[in-house]
């Protein structure tokens, strides 16, 4: 069998603002006067697209509580970028990270990164359930 390594690199962001802006760095360097104003279209971690402005992104993203994405440098080398709210919430975290990790070595799809997601998600809400891991 043939194998390939793939290195997953990690950048956190302080701010939903942060992320938002780096997502979006051209739509908004293009639109640099009223760069909150400029619409963009924004994706959840449900596979929906939604066109709104960046103000409007950021206040999506503060209320999920975390939000992220992934970005090819080379065939083997990923970056995923995220934010998050609150660390303590491990099940959002399980979600994020399970949906960044399945497109960034997987190259899976957004509808299967976000079933990926999903999985990780309930398998944790599981796991607190039958108290197989304290959180
Ligand atoms: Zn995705």
């Amino acid at each position: 069998m043939k194998t390939t390594r793939i290195t997953v690199y990690f950048c956190p962001y302080k701010t939903p603002k942060d992320i938002i802006f780096t997502f979006f760095h051209e739509q908004i360097l293009k639109n640099k006067k009223s760069a909150l104003n400029t619409k963009v279209t924004f994706q959840d971690f449900s596979a929906r697209t939604k066109k709104m402005t960046v103000a409007h992104a950021i206040k999506v993203i503060n209320k999920l509580g975390v939000w992220g994405f992934c970005v090819t440098k080379n065939s083997k080398e990923k970056v995923i970028h995220y934010w998050y709210k609150d660390r303590k919430n491990i099940k959002l975290l399980s979600n994020l990270f399970a949906h960044e990790y399945s497109h960034a070595i997987f190259g899976h799809s957004e509808k299967l990164a976000c079933q990926c997601g999903l999985a990780a998600h309930y398998a944790i809400k599981y796991m607190q359930k039958e108290k197989l891991i304290k959180v």
